[in-house]
């Protein structure tokens, strides 16, 4: 019933593979750019979590992404000596059959694998979109002529290419959220073996984590800002500058941390940001993830949202003969669960990094006060239900 037979897909990470997926089993053809010179592996860990695990199921991984989790069985958060303070289990802020732990990279290599016919060119941006009404010429800047597709799809992350090109610049769709995150591959000195460490002051948090599938220990830096500045498109070597300046003499490991940010060769930073726009498609073009409705990594959900947009995009385009009743349709369904999981970041931030003493103090006796008080909590249960947030077969 689909008019659209040849999709070209920007970015090759979680949500343009996982498309590809769908794309593939309905016979469609997915070209994939990807700017990086090959399939990027290692990454942090992330969730998916609610209808993304009922996804997975659907996509035939849901077996293998479990065999793949991160090990990960809990942690603790210390106090400046590395006391422990209270500690917490991988069950923290979801039911265990609702909630699997991956790596990063283990998540995008399995979702390659699953979308063995798609195309993939690596190194490679778009250039230039031309909307023709019914078809989109696309060009990548090699001199080759442009090519001709039925739809264009951004699935290139929260500083997205294809947005910029058919929406304009970031600035107006950004939601800054009064922080910085960083996050690295660190030497695991602590010799943590699958747990994690917490060390909160106000308004900062230092955290190591490590998994049995990966070397070595993950480093996080999280800090506020109450106002926004240009750090995070500066170089890497004065971000580094930035959060010695912010967390020298914090305490616990991380002046360690700091310096090993210096060897890392996988060092992470951007401003915890959102993005929000009154509407994610143009003509034939539309974004996917993050690129359209990044909530940002203190919801814990751009994984999930990725690989459930997805799902239902693909889904779409195959009930609807022709492109924007699909994509106004997918829209429609998603949303709902984006704007919910978009709700929780500021209570996923005032969780991990509180705001005042009181408030570390708070959080430290929730979590030691057992699971029925956890339960209860304002990030545990928005999370929860924000996750299941949507009904994947209702039209
Ligand atoms: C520190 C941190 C912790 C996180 N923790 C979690 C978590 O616990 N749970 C969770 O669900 N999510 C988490 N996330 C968020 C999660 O990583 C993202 O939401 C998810 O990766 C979104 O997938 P995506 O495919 O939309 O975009 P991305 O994963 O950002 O992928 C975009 C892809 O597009 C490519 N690209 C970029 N520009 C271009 C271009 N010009 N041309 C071609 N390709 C391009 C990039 O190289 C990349 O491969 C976290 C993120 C961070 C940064």
């Amino acid at each position: 019933m689909t008019a659209v037979k040849n999709v070209l897909i920007s970015g090759a990470s979680i949500a343009g593979p996982a498309l590809a997926h769908w794309l593939g089993r309905r016979g469609i053809r997915a070209v994939l750019v990807e700017k990086a010179p090959s399939r990027r592996t290692g990454g942090y860990a992330i969730d998916l979590r609610g209808a993304a695990v009922d996804v997975a199921e659907r996509m035939g991984v849901l077996e293998r992404v479990r065999a793949m989790k991160t090990g990960i069985e809990g942690g603790a958060m210390v106090d400046a000596d590395g006391r422990v303070l209270a500690g917490f289990g991988a069950d923290l802020v979801a039911a265990e059959d609702r909630s699997i732990e991956i790596l990063r990279g283990d998540l995008v290599q399995l979702l390659h694998e699953a979308a063995p016919d798609a195309e993939y060119r690596y190194g490679t941006s778009i250039a230039a979109i031309d909307d023709r009404g019914d078809h989109v010429l696309a060009s990548f800047g090699t001199g080759a002529p442009a090519e001709r597709f039925d739809l264009v799809v951004g699935a290139d992350g929260l500083h997205s290419n294809t947005r910029a090109l058919a929406f304009g610049p970031e600035r107006p769709y950004r939601r800054f959220l009064q922080s910085y995150v960083s996050i690295a591959s660190v030497p695991n000195r602590l010799g943590l073996d699958g747990e994690a460490r917490l060390f909160n002051t106000p308004g900062r948090v230092a955290a190591l984590y490590n998994t049995p599938r990966a070397e070595g220990a993950k480093a996080l830096l999280l800090h506020r800002a109450a106002a926004e500045s240009d750090v995070d498109q500066r170089s890497p070597e004065e971000q580094r500058e930035h959060l010695r300046e912010v967390f020298t003499g914090m305490g616990w490991e991380t002046d360690r941390i700091l310096a090993d940010l210096d060897g890392a060769s996988d060092f992470y930073f951007d401003s915890v940001t959102q993005i929000s726009m009154g509407a994610w498609s143009k003509g034939r073009i539309t974004l996917l993830g993050d690129a359209g409705y990044c909530p940002s990594p203190m919801s814990g959900q751009g994984s999930s949202l990725a690989i459930v947009g997805a799902y239902v995009l693909a889904a779409e385009l195959a009930l609807q003969s022709d492109v924007r009743p699909a994509l106004a349709a997918y829209e429609r369904r998603m949303r709902p669960y984006a704007a919910a999981n978009q709700a929780i970041a500021a209570p996923g931030l005032d969780f991990i990094a509180p705001k005042s003493a009181f408030a570390i103090k708070a959080r430290n006796a929730l979590l030691k006060s057992g699971p029925i008080l956890r339960f209860l909590s304002r990030f545990d249960s928005k999370l929860a239900k924000a996750a299941e947030a949507i009904n994947l077969d209702r039209r």
